[in-house]
Formats: C-alpha cells, sequence, structure tokens
C-alpha cells in the first residue's frame, strides 16, 4: 500500500493531523496499534474541546457536561468552582476509548485509510523519498510520515529524535462502578503526589493518583492493598469512592512532561500530540493541545510535500515557545501547593519552579 502521508497513532492528534491532509486531497493512511477495547485515562475534555473538534468536522461522541471542579490544593479544605462560571463553558467527561474510537471512524468519512489492530514495529527509509513502515500486517510506504505515537513517543528513533523529559510523573488508575455519578472533577493533594477522580458515562468512576515513578515503586500504590490504605488517608476522595467496588485493579501509566528534541531531516517526518511535546494531566488540556498540534501538522506537512519546508519549521518553534509558557505554568500551579516542603514531591516541583523563575527573571 502506498500513501502519500503515513500516520502512526490514532488518538485524538493523529485523527487531527488525517483530516487537515485529506482536507487538501492528500492520500492518508491512519496506523493504529489497538481496537480501541481497552480503557483509556485523559476522561476530561476542557471547554475549547468542542469548538476545535467542530472545526475539524469531528463528533463528541457520549459526552456529559462537567457540573463542578472540587479542589483541595494549598489547603486542606475544598474549594468549588462550578462549570457555569467559566467564560468558555463548562468541559465535559468522555469514555476516553469510545470518544477516540469514534474520532478514527470519523477519520475514515473524511476519506482516510484507517488500520486498526495494526502496530508499526519499525519505520526506515526507503528509495530516494519514501518511508517504510513494517506493521504487524505488511507495509505500508509513504513520501510523509507523521508520527502520533503518544506519550511513550515510540518511533521517534526513526529519524535520531529523543524525549528530553521536565519530570517522572506516572499516574496509577483504577475505575470503580459507580451507578450514581456526580459529574464533578475531584483534586486533591498529598504528601507523595495528588489524586483525582471523575464519575464517567455510563456507570463507572476513574481514580488516578499522580505521582514520581520512584515514589510509586517506594509506596507500594499498585498494590491493591496499599491503594486502599492510601485513599483511607485522603480526606475528600475516600469519602466520593466509599462503597464503590474497583472494577479494575491499579495500573500503572507514564504522565512525563517533554520536548521532542529532534535533528534536521530532509525526508519529510513529523511528531504531534504527545508524542512531541506532552504536558501534566493537572492542566486538562493534554486532548485540546494533541487536536491543535495534530491540524497544525497535518496543514505543515501538506506544504512540506509541495516543497515549502517553512511551515514545519513555525510548527516547531511553535511547540517550542508552547512548551516554554507551559512549564512556567506548571511552576506556578504547584508554587501553589506549600503544605508538604520537606516531601520529595513537592521539593522537586519547588525546585524547578524556582529555576523557572530564576530562567524569566534572567532572560533580557
Ligand atoms: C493520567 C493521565 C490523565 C490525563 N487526563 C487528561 C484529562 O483529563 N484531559 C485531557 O485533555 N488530557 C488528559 N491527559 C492527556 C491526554 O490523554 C493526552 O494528552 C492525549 O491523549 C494525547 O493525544 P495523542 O493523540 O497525542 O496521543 P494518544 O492519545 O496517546 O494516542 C496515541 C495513539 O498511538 C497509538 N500507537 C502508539 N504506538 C503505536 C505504534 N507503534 N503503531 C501504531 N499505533 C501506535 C496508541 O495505541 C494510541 O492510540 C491525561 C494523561 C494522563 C497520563
Amino acid at each position: 500500500m502506498t500513501f502519500d502521508v503515513a500516520i502512526v497513532g490514532g488518538g485524538p492528534a493523529g485523527v487531527a493531523a488525517a483530516v487537515a491532509l485529506r482536507r487538501v486531497g492528500l492520500g492518508t493512511v491512519l496506523v493504529e496499534a489497538s481496537r480501541h477495547e481497552t480503557p483509556r485515562v485523559g476522561e476530561t475534555l476542557s471547554p475549547g474541546v468542542r469548538p476545535a473538534l467542530a472545526r475539524l468536522g469531528l463528533p463528541v461522541a457520549g459526552a456529559v457536561p462537567e457540573a463542578a471542579t472540587e479542589s483541595a490544593w494549598g489547603t486542606p479544605d475544598l474549594t468549588t468552582r462550578p462549570a457555569v462560571l467559566n467564560p468558555y463553558g463548562g468541559g465535559a467527561h468522555v469514555d476516553r476509548a469510545a470518544f477516540d474510537a469514534a474520532l478514527a471512524d470519523r477519520a475514515e468519512t473524511h476519506g482516510a485509510t484507517v488500520l486498526r489492530g495494526c502496530r508499526v514495529r519499525r519505520c526506515e527509509p526507503t528509495g530516494a523519498r519514501s518511508w517504510r513502515l513494517t506493521t504487524e500486517h505488511g507495509q505500508v510506504t509513504a513520501a510523509a510520515v507523521i508520527c502520533a505515537t503518544g506519550r511513550g513517543a515510540g518511533l521517534v528513533r526513526a529519524v535520531g529524535a529523543r524525549r528530553q523529559a521536565a519530570d517522572r510523573l506516572v499516574g496509577v488508575a483504577v475505575e470503580y462502578a459507580d451507578p450514581a455519578g456526580d459529574q464533578v472533577t475531584l483534586v486533591e493533594a498529598a504528601r507523595d503526589g495528588w489524586w483525582y477522580s471523575v464519575s464517567l458515562p455510563p456507570a463507572h468512576r476513574v481514580v488516578v493518583f499522580m505521582t514520581d515513578s520512584d515514589l510509586c515503586r517506594a509506596g507500594r500504590y499498585p498494590d491493591p492493598a496499599r491503594w486502599a490504605d492510601a485513599i483511607g488517608g485522603t480526606r475528600h476522595l475516600g469519602e466520593r469512592v466509599r462503597g464503590l467496588r474497583p472494577r479494575t485493579r491499579p495500573r500503572v501509566v507514564s504522565a512525563v512532561s517533554h520536548r521532542l528534541v529532534r535533528p534536521h531531516t530532509v525526508r519529510p517526518w513529523l511528531a504531534t500530540g504527545d508524542a512531541a511535546m506532552s504536558v501534566d494531566p493537572l492542566t486538562g488540556r493534554g486532548v485540546l493541545t494533541a487536536l491543535l498540534a495534530g491540524e497544525a501538522a497535518g496543514t505543515a506537512m501538506a506544504h512540506w510535500l509541495l516543497g515549502d519546508r517553512r511551515p514545519a519549521a513555525d510548527y516547531e518553534r511553535g511547540l517550542d515557545a508552547r512548551y516554554a509558557e507551559y512549564l512556567a505554568e506548571r511552576a506556578e500551579v504547584y508554587g501553589r501547593e506549600t503544605r508538604w516542603p520537606h516531601a520529595p514531591f513537592w521539593r522537586r516541583r519547588a525546585a524547578s519552579s524556582l529555576a523557572a523563575s530564576l530562567t524569566a527573571s534572567s532572560t533580557p
């Protein structure tokens, strides 16, 4: 199979890139390892997601409006921010696997070829101008590649790129059966990190503990008995899950913030979404950032194939600028929690907050 552009990864970024490429009539294949059959994290859509999806002609499948955000951050007491007070309207909660599956279906409607259950094992240059992808089910060749493989940034070594990580954040996630559902996002800081919980359609709740990978191991958070014990030590979250039955065992997912560092390439190749730049789930903007970056990468790649590389260079500079802004914002938000100044999780973030303010004050 031969295409103009092969996109590896059928999450929000890959789908947005596919739609942008199809709009200018380029032959596009979206190669996705999964069939979107297993649970995925990243279930709160920020208010900006709806207009971004509408612009791309993509659906918001099965979204339940978010009623409010409650947080115990910097203080043991809960602060409530009702969604109606947000000038952009409220966010929404979705079942991410179902949401992502619906996006990939719509990429097909836009004319992209979608290969599901098809992991790309290798990506390498072939001939004078093409790329060859070796998948579980055969080979695909294309003039250009967009790598949208998510936070793990799989396959970026094909062009000698590497991740520059800003932390070691992981999430430990457990789903509970929760027929009542409250449509509230709860965030609660703790000594080793912070918790969040959201109720999701149709009748479950996801609870995630965010911590650093070494603290996760030392604290044995993925152990079900230890997990229950840690929830028992919270002030607000424990009340929210009292009496609920876990549907899954604790599983650990990477939540590292990184920016991809890549060398100059002659053959058209771009990374997008979390593969190019990933942000802390605390921002609640990962999906929006991925959609915007995916669309921009698709547009830049279309120009590159016509012989104009400038939009691709602008795209990379745009990501650099957004990542610098994000690091400053992250430092400011973590700096608001001062209750555990000697605990490693918070001490590390206070140090990066200090570094960010020194960088800002020394920038002319
Ligand atoms: C704990 C946690 C909580 C989060 N909460 C939120 C939230 O509430 N709101 C929010 O907006 N964001 C949240 N995020 C972030 C959000 O999930 C991501 O930013 C977003 O999914 C990025 O989209 P993407 O398309 O770049 O990558 P992904 O969604 O990760 O998609 C990448 C796709 O590539 C596929 N793939 C990978 N390797 C290959 C391969 N070799 N071959 C073929 N396919 C491959 C994967 O199967 C996957 O479908 C959270 C993240 C974490 C870790």
